[in-house]
């Protein structure tokens, strides 16, 4: 597929969201495909059609995993495709202009002790959490939107670290972190 007819396809898809049922441990999402476009600190993108109604294409699902590893130690971890969705919805709100960038997605143990702001229980160490980016946009503004969704749905971590949020499908709790 050309990189033309590929981002065709993204525009297309950034439709309106549904409303999403409060206190659901799952988003129930229109019967049609969900896209990912998305951008890891080495550079690497991917943007897929991972998800059709309740289906997960595999393939999708295995380059989203491979573009989530850990960079450091160049080992992949789970990919939860809730986290998928809840990513999926957030960059919808905002529009498939450009890829949303993920500045920390699975970490290995040895990786999660390395970083000083880390939580020695973090969630990314299990895939289950990402710290996103969205380029171009203010990124409070990402942030409020990740912090809707998961007022709406009852569950998902979100923290605010001043330049991107931290995101996780763990229980619902919000944390604001400034780092310099
Ligand atoms: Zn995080």
């Amino acid at each position: 597929m050309t990189q033309a007819l590929r981002r065709r396809g993204l525009l297309g898809a950034a439709a309106s969201l549904a409303a999403l049922p409060a206190g659901r441990a799952r988003a129930d999402l229109p019967d049609r495909q969900r896209w990912l476009w998305v951008q890891n600190n080495a550079g690497e993108e991917v943007a897929v059609a991972y998800r059709t109604g309740q289906d997960y294409n595999i393939q999708a699902l295995a380059r989203l995993q491979h573009l989530f590893r850990d960079l450091r130690e160049n080992l992949a971890g789970p990919t939860p495709p809730l986290l998928l969705d809840m990513l999926s919805l957030i960059q919808e709100r905002f529009g498939y202009t450009r890829p949303l960038r993920v500045i920390s997605g699975y970490r290995t143990p040895a990786t999660n002790a390395s970083l000083p702001f880390a939580a020695p229980n973090s969630l990314h160490m299990r895939g289950m959490a990402a710290d996103i980016v969205m380029p171009g946009m203010a990124q409070a503004d990402v942030c409020n939107q990740a912090m809707q969704f998961s007022q709406h749905l009852g569950f998902m971590g979100i923290g605010w670290y001043g330049s991107f949020t931290h995101v996780d499908i763990g229980p619902k709790a919000s944390w604001t972190r400034m780092l310099n």
